[in-house]
């Protein structure tokens, strides 16, 4: 049988990386496998999810090309099926109603924890008289699952059986006096309606799991098979939350990060396809994915390794490709003023390309090709702006590349180097200098490819506000 595998993030937030990274553990192994990926919202929360996070969710699945193949189903939508099967349970026996208000629970319970002891629904409502259910009558009433005396265990995919004592479980709610169903119930009822034939999920689940292994008892179905992913962990190896960095999956996007990129960073953070081997692209990444190669320890998600990873596949994009990634990433009025001269675009694309590891980094490294440097680098004006020959050898330089008829690479380098040659200093000396002046950074691309996408015109006018800059600088000393 093909397996049917789901991923069921619930829209109380974004989606968070952990959730991205079960969704596509459970899409390759769809794919892989030639099996069926189904997407369900579990906004059974009524008062804490909200459309905005289902659409969230739903663009960050897209945005990763985690295509589901059925759903979007919406657990709202089946408030009607839960009660179905929850009064399935309740003629066999395997559940009760439950009268207690919140109020009278936390009573109780702060009773318990007072006497040092653990909290566990007391049973209050299981054998009620009859005098007792009058009395109650009027009152909203939940729905308890009677957790029966016995061993737990179910053989975990990844961590083998896993057994836990029923005696540790107490009469979870599984539909609430409002009509909502618990989590662990709606998941059940969900899992076997759908044939869902595996859980991937999170390791966090395991607990649930033991309650929904009780479930599918009582309703005499046989379970999924389970497999529970370790945690993904921030550098100081506790579970990975904002304090660490961005969480959402969009965060990513608008950081600049290629979804491919993305996509090959988390399949690694918690499988390894053996070897060194980081780069894999998606159709490696889906013939390659097995759940015999999860990892079974923790992963710790490494920002500076996805910038990294993020860089290679930007590099490895054509000029054109990467062009028009920036076109729909970059704000309109940036988009424009690329669009406005593709060539020039292009030319700029493929002296950067190999320095960017965001997308945000093109106009970060890259800001004076579309307009001077509005100030010098402190670092920069320190350093290379500091000799007193600086003015009068940017001046003279100003001259001479004013004269090139034919301004190119080679022209410009010429002249650069004759010039450090005729002054007695290493071409260094005046190669710094001049990019301070043309860029406005200490660091860049080769100094001759930008003077050469500039153009003649912009980098005589550069170099006249530098030298304007320098004698400004020098007459406040005096
Ligand atoms: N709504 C649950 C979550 O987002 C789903 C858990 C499951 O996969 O069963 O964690």
């Amino acid at each position: 049988m093909k397996p049917r595998v789901r991923i069921a993030p619930s829209p109380t937030g974004f989606l968070h990386v952990g959730t991205a990274r079960t969704a596509l553990y459970n899409w390759l192994f769809a794919r892989g496998e030639g099996g069926k990926f189904i997407l369900r919202i579990e906004d059974t929360d009524v008062n804490r999810s909200t459309s905005t996070m289902t659409d969230a969710i739903l663009e960050s699945l897209k945005w990763l090309g985690l295509e589901w193949d059925e759903g979007p189903y919406f657990q709202s939508d089946r408030f009607s099926i839960y009660k179905k099967y929850a009064n399935l349970l309740l003629k066999n026996g395997a559940c009760y109603f439950c009268y207690c208000t919140h109020e009278e629970l936390e009573d109780r319970k702060k009773k318990v924890v007072a006497q040092k002891g653990a909290w566990k629904y007391d049973r209050r409502c299981l054998d009620l008289s009859d005098t007792q259910k009058a009395e109650f009558k009027k009152r909203p009433k939940a729905i308890r699952f009677c957790v029966p005396e016995m061993e737990v265990n179910f053989e975990d995919g990844l961590h083998g059986v896993l057994k836990r004592s029923s005696n540790d479980i107490e009469d979870f709610v599984i539909l609430k006096s409002d009509g909502s169903p618990s989590y662990n119930f709606a998941c059940v009822v969900d899992d076997h309606e759908f044939n869902i034939t595996h859980v991937i999920r999170g390791e966090d689940h395991i607990s649930n799991t033991f309650k929904q292994i009780l479930l599918y008892k009582a309703f005499g179905w046989s379970p999924p098979k389970f497999i529970h992913l370790p945690l993904i962990l921030g550098h100081d190896r506790s579970k990975l939350s904002k304090r660490h960095g961005a969480v959402s999956v969009l965060d990513y996007r608008k950081d600049g990060i290629l979804p491919e990129a993305f996509v090959n960073f988390l399949a690694l953070l918690g499988w390894s396809p053996g070897g060194d081997r980081e780069i894999l692209s998606i159709s490696e990444l889906i013939s390659l994915f097995s759940l015999d190669n999860l990892s079974k320890t923790n992963s710790v998600f490494d920002f500076k390794k996805l910038e990294w990873m993020n860089g290679e596949y930007i590099n490895r994009l054509s000029n054109e490709d990467l062009f028009d990634r920036l076109l729909s990433f970059l704000p309109t009025t940036d988009s424009q003023q690329l669009v406005a001269n593709k060539e020039y675009g292009l030319k700029v694309i493929g002296i950067l390309k190999d320095r960017m590891r965001k997308l945000t980094d093109f106009f970060a490294l890259g800001d004076y090709f579309f307009k001077p440097p509005v100030e010098y680098d402190k670092d920069g004006i320190e350093n290379y702006f500091n000799h007193k020959e600086t003015q009068a050898r940017l001046s003279l330089l100003k001259d001479r590349l004013s004269k090139l008829e034919e301004f190119n690479i080679e022209s410009v380098e010429r002249t650069v180097r004759e010039l450090a040659l005729e002054f007695g200093i290493k071409a260094a000396l005046l190669i710094h200098p001049i990019r301070l002046a043309l860029t406005g950074k200490t660091v860049g691309p080769s100094l001759f490819h930008i003077t050469d996408i500039l153009g003649k015109d912009a980098v005589i006018q550069r170099l006249d506000r530098a030298i304007t800059f320098l004698r400004s600088a020098t007459s406040k000393c005096r």
